[in-house]
């Protein structure tokens, strides 16, 4: 029997989400379009089987099969970003990040991690976050110009004396700059005796170490697609650790991964099983591989580049219609629209766009006196729009799409039908599945 033909109910909502996505522009930057592929493996009888453990070091029987798998998927996402260890495990961005904290961190030690309004994401120590009850999280943010405050980021180092420092954002539109912040960690190591360099190390400096010395990890979630292709730099030089989602620019099923190096894989493997999590998705585990392995094809590179293109055009656009734009710009997949010059919070914006067919989210700005619900931003993302073929030209008719709906056009004249015909007619132009 069919899923139409045993559960209609869900099966039509199925369709209603299908028809949704195929007839809107999506902005969403933490979204995309997964391969056919990728989605044929998360609905297989993997999802059956119970896999307690690691390859090779199951608490269950019959795990030949999900071993291969689960191994795969390891040896693919090591050689994507060149790293010495991963774990493929996490159900998510905040699971992988929870496991890495819990790595290597004790509860109430001190982290510095980007705050929400400037960026960050909630699992970096928002006071609503496990991450904000569990550890003292103390927040660094961007300058007036919108790129992160560096030197108060060095500052705050010193001055805190953190176990960990964290990198990484959900609404940072320009390049992050890794080598400077691991230059900042490793100065202040050195500073309480910890030194860079290769020594032999007795118990005594050992026990020393594991109280004191900071670590430094990057949350790539957002720019992993771009990482993986050689547009962003790569975080696995500089950080000890390095969490991802798997679903935003990187175009694979929902969840997350681990990347380390080898000397943090027995804490960072017990983190993630038993420490938080329970048997893994193996059916995920599948459609990551699968992921990866696109990923690490020439064509996803010239994707990660249109992504990029589209995003500097969409900036443009919006740019010439007297948009503000945080930092005035991107270097990345995402643009964040400061709307306080128009008169118009966030969600308003978010609603009177969605009217249209043009789905974004809200967003906080820097400097937000908005409530959470409401803010004074939008976030826009090219990642999904890019899967579906969208190029320069479109992108283009998109920004002016936005700021006619928001009645900041160039081109007053336009009505509302008449604006999503032309949202309809771009999706039909570049059908998804
Ligand atoms: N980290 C960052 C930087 C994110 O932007 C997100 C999600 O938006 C996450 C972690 C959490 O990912 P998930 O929603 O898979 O838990």
């Amino acid at each position: 029997m069919s899923l139409k033909e045993k559960d209609p109910l869900i099966w039509a909502y199925i369709q209603k989400e299908k028809e949704r996505q195929e007839n809107t522009i999506e902005l969403i930057a933490s979204e995309n379009f997964t391969s056919k592929e990728v989605m044929e493996a998360m609905g297989t009888v993997l999802t059956n089987k119970y896999a307690e453990g690691y390859p090779k070091k199951r608490y269950y029987g019959g795990c030949e099969n999900v071993d291969a798998i689960e191994q795969l998927a390891i040896d693919r996402v090591k050689k994507l970003f060149g790293a010495e260890y991963a774990n493929v495990q996490p159900h998510s961005g905040a699971q992988a990040n929870m496991a890495a904290y819990q790595a290597i961190l004790q509860p109430g030690d001190t982290v510095i991690g980007m705050s929400l309004e400037n960026g960050g994401h909630l699992t970096h120590g928002s006071p609503v976050n496990q991450s904000g009850k569990l550890y003292n999280f103390v927040p660094y943010g961007v300058k007036e110009d919108g790129r992160i405050n560096y030197n108060e980021l060095r500052q705050l180092i010193f001055e805190y004396k953190p176990r960990l420092v964290l990198a990484g954002a959900s609404a940072y539109p320009r390049t992050i700059d890794f080598k400077t912040i691991r230059e900042s960690v490793d100065a202040y190591n050195e500073s309480i005796g910890i030194s860079t360099k290769p020594k032999v190390l007795s118990d005594e400096d050992i026990k020393y170490i594991e109280k004191h010395k900071c670590y430094f990890m990057v949350d790539m979630a957002h720019i992993a697609g771009l990482v993986a292709a050689g547009l962003h730099p790569s975080p696995i030089p500089y950080a000890d650790i390095v969490t991802s989602t798997t679903h935003k620019t990187l175009r694979g099923p929902r969840g997350g991964i681990i990347l380390a190096k080898s000397e943090l894989g027995k804490k960072l493997n017990s983190a993630v099983f038993p420490g938080t999590q329970g048997g893994p998705l193996e059916h995920i585990i599948a459609a990551k591989a699968v992921c990866f392995e696109e990923a690490l094809q020439p064509e996803f590179k010239l994707y990660q580049r249109q992504i990029v293109e589209n995003c500097k055009v969409l900036a443009e656009g919006l740019v010439a219609c007297g948009f503000n734009l945080v930092s005035g710009g991107t270097d990345n997949h995402l643009i964040l629209i400061d709307l306080r010059n128009k008169g118009i919070t966030g969600l308003e914006a978010q609603q009177r766009l969605e009217e249209l067919g043009i789905t974004v989210n809200k967003n906080a700005v820097p400097k937000d006196t908005e409530k959470p619900m409401i803010t004074s931003g939008i976030r826009l993302g090219t990642a999904a729009v890019t899967t579906r073929g969208f190029t320069e030209d479109d992108i283009a008719t998109v920004a002016v799409l936005i700021a006619e709906g928001l009645k900041f056009g160039k081109d007053t004249k336009f009505t509302d039908d008449e604006l999503k015909i032309a949202v309809r007619q771009l999706c039909k132009e570049h059908p998804i599945y």
